[in-house]
């Protein structure tokens, strides 16, 4: 067969270009066909510009944050390349990385997602890849020996392609879902797509006031709950907390109520506890010195437990007014209206359904010789350098299973 590359990887970002060196490093030839002007748009635009490419967890527990379903399909791409092994690949790039623990990141040490971006382009073309820019790919369809690429009225030939096209977030950055109708046009089952990773939009004014005041608090909706800070804006709420929780969110009707543990290091019962025995104290205190929250949390608290003053002291509480103030502290609700949308989505949950694909090979089942992996599969992870493993993951398994018949 007369093709035009061995590999034609369709989509120039993390995944693509991962893909890309890999595939090269094993003596196939490779043809990336980007069709924005530049490769890696969204690594660069990443982690605030400075890239979190990876997490300091290792390869269970970050395989994990992908919900039940989404760790066991990952599981053998995160085994096959951990966490760890991103990093040390970087550095053979020439680009060593740094840990910012607290969140479990992994930064270049430059802070530079320009190098990051850099490396990668280069380590897939120093090993012979090409890539060919503002080259949009318009549909794929396979042949008797194996798959013709659409590119609008040229049409390519290869043997194998890998399609990394991305979701539809973020669409300025050119992810703005193409190849989903490829996919359901080949027979296969797209998981809705739902803008994951954004601001989270309140229509209570009280939660607007609050703008600009972040803290470290326990966010939950439904079964999911998360551990992490949360930012109040002119718009609602956005920080990883709400952000990691927007998935659920965007897949519900209607208004939601987002609720946050404000003292996620107290118990119910150490908050219940402190009021009641400073009721009885010397000195009467205020509840502003029993509960560790920012005054003007503080305040909203009060108010939204009807308290009848601002910051009472504790033995003029109420029985009501006490579990009201319990309740509001450990279970504040939040009421949601929806998220910023694709637009300020960082991801896009949905895509590819997991079912159609091989989890040991990224290789679509009922279409040999097509593989897709990175943010078109139906997986999302939380902040912290979790999508970009996944891609990189599941670039590592395609590749190695395209290149390893001789
Ligand atoms: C603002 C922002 C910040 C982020 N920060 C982080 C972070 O710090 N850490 C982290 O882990 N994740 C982060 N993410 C998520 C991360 O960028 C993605 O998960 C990751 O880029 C997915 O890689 P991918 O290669 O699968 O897709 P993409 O990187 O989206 O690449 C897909 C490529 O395909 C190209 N393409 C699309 N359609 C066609 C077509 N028809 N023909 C040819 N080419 C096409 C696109 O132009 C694009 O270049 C961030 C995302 C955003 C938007």
């Amino acid at each position: 067969m007369k093709t035009d590359a061995d590999i034609v990887i369709v989509g120039a970002g993390a995944a693509g270009l991962w893909a890309a060196a890999r595939c090269a490093e094993a003596g196939r030839s490779v043809l990336i066909l980007e069709k924005t002007p530049r490769a890696g748009t969204k690594i660069l635009a990443s982690g605030g510009t400075r890239c979190n490419l990876t997490t300091t967890l290792g390869a269970r527990a970050a395989a994990q944050l992908f919900g039940p379903e989404g760790a066991r399909f990952l599981s053998p791409a995160f085994a096959a390349l951990p966490p760890h092994a991103v990093r040390e690949l970087f550095a053979t790039i020439g680009v060593p990385t740094k840990t910012e623990p607290e969140l479990e990141k992994v930064f270049p040490a430059s802070d530079s997602a320009r190098d990051v971006r850099n490396a990668l382009r280069g380590w897939a073309t120093s090993k012979g890849a090409v890539l060919q820019t503002d080259s949009e790919v318009t549909g794929v369809e396979p042949s008797d020996d194996g798959w013709r690429i659409h590119m609008g009225d040229k049409t390519l030939t290869t043997a194998i392609v890998m399609l990394c096209a991305g979701g539809q977030s973020y669409p300025k950055t050119g992810t703005t879902g193409d190849a989903y109708p490829w996919l359901r046009s080949l027979g296969l089952k797209v998981v809705h797509p739902v803008p994951a990773l954004v601001p989270l939009i309140s229509p209570a004014e009280w939660v607007r006031a609050l703008t600009g005041i972040s803290a470290d608090v326990e966010v939950s909706i439904g079964k999911y709950k998360r551990r992490r800070p949360l930012l109040f804006t002119h718009q609602g709420l956005s920080g990883p907390g709400p952000m990691d929780a927007s998935v659920h969110v965007a897949r519900a009707a209607g208004t939601v109520d987002l609720h946050v543990d404000l003292l996620p290091d107290k118990s119910w019962e150490w908050v219940r506890d402190a009021l009641m025995t400073a009721a009885h104290q010397p000195g009467a205190p205020s509840i502003s010195s029993i509960l560790p929250l920012q005054r003007r949390v503080l305040q909203m608290v009060s108010t939204q437990a009807k308290l009848r003053q601002l910051n009472p002291r504790a033995r003029d509480l109420n029985k009501a007014e006490r579990h009201r103030l319990v309740e509001t502290v450990k279970r504040l609700a939040i009421p949601i209206s929806g998220t910023a949308g694709f637009a300020k989505a960082e991801v896009t949950a949905g895509g590819l359904a997991l079912a159609e694909v091989d989890r040991k090979s990224m290789q679509v089942k009922k279409h040999p010789g097509l593989y897709v992996f990175g943010e078109l599969l139906d997986v999302t992870g939380p902040i912290g350098g979790l999508n970009f493993q996944a891609a990189f993951s599941t670039a590592e398994l395609a590749a190695r299973h395209a290149t390893a018949a001789p």
